[in-house]
């Protein structure tokens, strides 16, 4: 008889395989956090010997939403300051409060990011912001995947003096992290506005050193290609790849203002991913991303929320919504982004995104990072087809239950791995002290 450490019974299992194949009473069985057998409960039930077994019921088990752009930490923003010119929102609001970071701020706004995200299915994300060690630890302490760099900047931020400092960080963090299977580096220049060219190529450098993917916003707005284009004489993206950043595996956040040539430059791109953040682009009054095209061309898409101030959630299946309804309503065509291809943006393409092959499905062999839906909810009654349901009904609200290399962290609304409520304690403690500052 086989032996594995968790075997999970549960009414329907979407496994996201190359057939999306929806498996009605069935098991899946775990063994040191990857999924070594799923079919159908009357199949693995009598064959496994599980050293736990659990039957979550009327659920429909998923593989766990991989949130491709944020950062965390921004939860202390949220709601902070809204409905601003995006110039007058970061000069006033975002960047003096942000001088006020410390590590300790950093590490527990991250953790209640991550605990917003493991309570609506979310099992990784991809993190760039500033004070990352402590973005790291706060991974560590949640339990949830990251991927994540020092944000490394052309000027002083609150946690380094210069962007030396950023790139020494992100170098012992990828060392530091080296053995955790959760956790991985990726250099992090911001943008091409808030850096150099010199910084730039020492960024390419470090990541062909180390074999680390590169995270960065790139032609977030029509403003950000003109002051470009009036600097070098090319757009955010024609500058990139001249300087070689698309020769290395890259992770590109927004992506909005994008010519015809560009797309033609990220189709040739070795190993690219578009970070499509919808909520966060409305919000801003960015633009919509040209995301149907790009995807008919073939370049790989992921989801991501941004941060909790220019979102001002950090939730998936509100992104999905707002992705698929994005672009029907730009193409004035709904039959643009179906629900199964955004589904797939925010699984398959996020593991994409993080380079990460063994996550966005659930087949042998690959990490059981997964959520559970509340079948019984109102709002998901009837179900003719569940993959409909995660974009255009659920609200993440229904999540019951998050597990990530088989351990469970969330599980009918309990953390698993922290205190809750001690957190909630601290949030409130830090936010009346910055706002007496404040006043
Ligand atoms: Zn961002």
């Amino acid at each position: 008889m086989p032996h594995c450490t968790t075997l999970l019974h549960a009414k329907n299992i979407l496994t996201q395989d190359s057939e999306r194949n929806l498996l009605e009473e069935a098991s899946l069985a775990i063994h040191n956090g990857k999924i070594v057998a799923i079919g159908p409960r009357q199949e693995l039930a009598p064959v496994w010997q599980a050293q736990e077994e659990r039957d979550l019921g009327n659920v429909l088990v998923l593989p766990g939403l991989i949130n491709a752009h944020t950062h965390a930490a921004m939860t202390l923003l949220r709601g902070y300051a809204d409905d601003l010119p995006l110039l007058a929102w970061l000069e006033q609001k975002i960047f003096p409060r942000e001088a006020q970071l410390t590590a300790e701020i950093v590490e527990l706004f991250s953790l209640l990011g991550f605990a917003e995200m493991l309570a609506t299915g979310t099992t990784a994300c991809l993190d760039m912001y500033l004070f990352q060690k402590a973005v790291f630890a706060a991974a560590k302490r949640a339990g949830i995947r990251l991927s994540a760099g020092e944000g490394v900047f052309a000027f002083p931020s609150a946690s380094c003096a210069n962007w030396q400092e950023a790139l020494a960080i992100t170098e012992d963090l990828a060392q530091s992290t080296s053995a955790e299977s959760r956790l991985e580096v990726m250099v992090s220049p911001h943008s091409v506005y808030t850096t150099s060219p010199e910084l730039l190529t020492a960024c390419l450098s470090l990541a062909q050193k180390r074999n680390l993917p590169l995270h960065l916003h790139l032609s977030e707005s029509p403003q950000e290609v003109a002051q470009c284009q009036q600097s070098h004489g090319l757009s955010p993206i024609a500058y990139c790849a001249e300087r070689g950043l698309l020769t290395q595996p890259a992770a590109l956040a927004h992506v909005v203002a994008v010519s015809d040539d560009d797309l033609k430059c990220l189709t040739e791109a070795n190993a690219v991913t578009v970070l499509h953040c919808p909520g966060s682009n409305m919000k801003l009054a960015s633009g919509a991303a040209r995301i149907p095209e790009m995807h008919s061309l073939g370049i790989p898409i992921a989801l991501g929320t941004d941060g909790a101030a220019s979102n001002n959630q950090l939730n998936m299946f509100l992104e999905m919504n707002r992705a698929a309804l994005l672009h029907k309503l730009v193409a004035k065509n709904p039959e643009v982004l179906p629900a199964g291809t955004v589904f797939d943006m925010a699984t398959l393409g996020g593991a994409k995104a993080l380079q990460h092959h063994d996550l966005g499905s659930l087949e042998v062999g690959k990490w059981a990072d997964l959520t559970a839906l509340d079948l019984s909810a109102p709002n998901l009654l009837p179900c003719y087809a569940p993959i409909s349901h995660l974009v255009y009904a659920a609200t993440g609200h229904e999540v019951v239950l998050t597990m990530v290399e088989g351990e469970i962290l969330y599980d009918h609304g309990t953390f698993t791995r922290f205190d809750y409520e001690a957190l909630c304690q601290e949030i409130r403690q830090i936010t009346d002290a910055l706002q007496r500052k404040a006043l």
